[in-house]
């Protein structure tokens, strides 16, 4: 197949604002290429591809960003900004698409999905998150009457968010195992990865860690200064160790040394990508029952799920998380969340949507 895919009109490629799409991208690329797919991506200006997706051809548009839709309120319309970054990057998809069998929008945003009903080419949604606009929602629900099958979800947890999608098509997610080495020492710092904004829920691993007398190492954009301000004061000063967003391969280095990832999400997480990049370095997690990580960790083989917000089970765990053994949750990644996996998914899917429209 040829594929276009369409990245997300929120900050560039390795910059850290997209989040997770940005690392769910590039995988899906890789997977791609390496089953013989043709890809070409669109992308804000700056963007990178991971050296390995050389062979992907990406194509670079300029213009205003959109405003991430977690951050504003649920009943807001839709805006478009004057030079538009999203509408630019679906003008450039389009004319590619001509010579593709398929565009796959990565962006959740209302225009795209919209343009489910008015293009040629079939364009297949992977929506990354759970149900953060009113606007958004109603479309994916009108569109999804006439076209059923070009939808697709991270999780089941995170589809219930669609509650009009009866059989939602679930693809999961995919890392490059050979960028993340495995580390076997259980007696490193406690770790938080993420952006740091309120839907992250930072505040409850900073008490966690603040109750141990501990330095919570934190890896991610500060996406809220005054968000992250707050959760500052809330500790002893100098509990929290704020380490800057990382690219992968510096992330996974020290993300390994750590005995522990805690998970501690305020929304209906999508996926949460940072689970698995720390399984695979054998750092289990524990995590919030809430959203994506609730299918991810298995509880008491790599990792402990415990009820929303509650911080004191949390602190329990943390007591006997050495009895988790590390290499468990390296081999979890392995067997279900590959780039090869995720990339089967995501073409069978695709052919589906092909053969429909
Ligand atoms: N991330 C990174 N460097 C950092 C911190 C985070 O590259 O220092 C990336 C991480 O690899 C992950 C993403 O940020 O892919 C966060 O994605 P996640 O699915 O956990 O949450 P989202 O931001 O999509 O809500």
């Amino acid at each position: 197949m040829r594929i276009v895919l369409i990245s997300t009109p929120i900050g560039f490629l390795g910059s850290g604002k997209g989040g997770g799409v940005e690392l769910t991208l590039n995988s899906l690329v890789t997977g791609l290429l390496s089953l013989g797919h043709c890809v070409d991506v669109v992308a804000p200006k700056n963007s990178k591809l991971f050296d390995i997706n050389k062979e992907a051809k990406l194509h670079l548009v300029e213009g205003v960003e959109q405003v991430s839709w977690q951050h504003q309120n649920y009943y807001s319309p839709a805006i478009i900004p004057d030079n538009s970054l999203l509408s630019g990057m679906l003008e450039k998809a389009i004319c590619i698409g001509k010579k593709a069998d398929i565009l796959l929008n990565f962006s959740y945003d209302w225009l795209p999905i919209w343009m489910t009903l008015n293009l040629n080419i079939p364009i297949a949604h992977l929506i990354s998150m759970g149900s953060e606009s009113s606007v958004i929602s109603n479309l994916i629900s009108r569109v999804h009457i006439q076209y059923p099958y070009n939808f697709a979800f991270h999780s089941n947890t995170q589809a219930c968010d669609y509650p009009f999608i009866k059989n939602p098509i679930i693809v999961g997610n995919g890392f490059e195992l050979k960028n993340y080495i495995f580390q076997g020492n259980k007696d490193g710092p406690l770790a938080w990865v993420g952006r740091v904004a309120p839907e992250k829920g930072l505040e409850d691993a900073a008490y966690v860690a603040n109750k141990l007398g501990e330095t919570l190492n934190v890896w991610g954009i500060i996406q809220d200064e005054s968000y992250a301000s707050k959760v500052e004061q809330s500790c002893t000063s100098g509990s929290i160790d704020w380490k800057g967003f990382l690219e992968t391969d510096k992330l996974q280095k020290e993300l390994g040394k750590c005995r522990a990832l805690l998970n501690t999400p305020k929304w209906n997480e999508a996926y949460g990508n940072v689970i698995v990049e720390a399984l695979a370095c054998g750092v289990p997690v524990i995590g919030y029952k809430r959203g994506g990580p609730s299918e991810i960790i298995q509880h008491g083989e790599t990792g402990f799920l415990v009820e929303p917000n509650d911080k004191d089970s949390m602190l329990s765990y943390l007591q006997i998380i050495n009895k988790i053994n590390r290499r468990d949750c390296r081999d979890w990644v392995e067997k279900n969340a590959s780039t090869n996996i995720f990339a089967n998914r995501v073409v069978k899917w695709l052919t589906k949507v092909i053969k429909e429209n």
